[in-house]
């Protein structure tokens, strides 16, 4: 099974804090890391570990984060010929963490910033190569629509992770196989605060399956063939950065092995849950074999 992503790579620079700070507010950290991150990156690196064979298209800068993360890639076993190097910076994300495992996230574009729909489509081959392909929002919204509809044209299947949170043009749901966003990205890309009504209202666009993240309450989906929901994982949540990500991947993957929409749901379901018991973005993303244990033990 082949998978493109076509997204952001951001090396992420993350401290531990025991709250949130206050505006205008200092506080000590009580640990520091730099961990490779950004939605497309860890989306990317959590569909290789889960097994599917990945190419990353994408943008890096010409700096040390920019070769580090190439080479992670590389050792991850992912397809780079789809990357660019830029003369700028490499995308960087400033994230903290607190006790409860809450976070905030600041995030420099940099290089995923510098994405034209024109390079996009000097990536066709990649794409038409693939089964799937991935897309999130961290790269300019004009490259998204490019990528959905090269896709499209190709007949593959497109998988689109509404965040971080933006309005969509409307042609680009039309273009949608899956849209997975969260409750809030849900609530903002419908005005609708129901849950179900929301993904009648995003159905009616145009999308073909609605996929809602609820975090420690798992996930529901929505199709012209009804209602579906997965329970929840019950973990001691760490750390819920890429947990998201990991879901997405766990998703496609588990489609694109054509299994039913159900069992997806709690393929995924199990990948976020995993995901979010580690701190860190790719570093806590799980290999297929601890998936596969995680949820025979659950089962036991
Ligand atoms: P996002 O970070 O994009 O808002 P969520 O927080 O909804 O995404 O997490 C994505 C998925 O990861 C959830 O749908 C769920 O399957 C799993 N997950 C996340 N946090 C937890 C948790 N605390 N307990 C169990 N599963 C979780």
């Amino acid at each position: 099974m082949k998978i493109a992503v076509i997204g952001s790579i951001n090396m992420d620079i993350v401290m531990k804090v025991h709250r949130l700070p206050e505006k205008g507010e200092t506080l000590m950290a009580s640990d520091y890391l730099t961990v490779p991150g950004g939605k497309g990156a860890n989306q990317a690196v959590a569909a290789a570990r889960l097994g599917a064979s990945v190419a990353m298209i994408g943008a890096l800068g010409n700096d040390a984060f920019g070769d580090t993360l190439l080479k992670g890639f590389q050792d991850e076993g992912l397809n780079v010929e789809g990357i660019q190097r830029t003369t700028g910076a490499s995308g960087n994300a400033l994230i903290t963490v607190d006790d409860q495992g809450d976070n905030t996230i600041l995030v420099y574009p940099g290089a995923n910033g510098d994405i034209t729909p024109q390079w996009i489509h000097q990536q066709e081959k990649l794409i038409q190569e693939a089964d799937w392909v991935m897309l999130q929002l961290e790269i300019p919204m004009n490259c998204v629509v490019a990528a959905a509809k090269l896709a499209k044209k190709h007949g593959k299947k497109v998988i689109l992770n509404p965040a971080p949170a933006a309005e969509l043009p409307p042609e680009l749901y039309t273009f949608l196989d899956l849209l997975t966003p969260n409750e809030t990205e849900l609530a903002l890309l419908t005005g609708i605060t129901g849950s179900e009504a929301g993904m009648q209202e995003l159905l009616k666009r145009g999308v073909k399956t609605i996929v809602v993240t609820l975090g420690s309450k798992g996930s529901m989906a929505k199709s012209s063939d009804g209602i579906f929901t997965a329970e929840p994982y019950a973990i001691k949540a760490v750390d819920t950065t890429a947990a998201g990500d990991a879901f997405n991947a766990g998703l496609v993957v588990a489609l694109a092995e054509e299994r039913p929409l159900q069992e997806a749901l709690a393929f995924a379901n199990a990948v976020g849950a995993l995901t979010a018991t580690q701190m860190g973005a790719q570093n806590s993303l799980p290999l297929r074999g601890q998936v596969d244990d995680f949820m025979k033990s659950y089962q036991a």
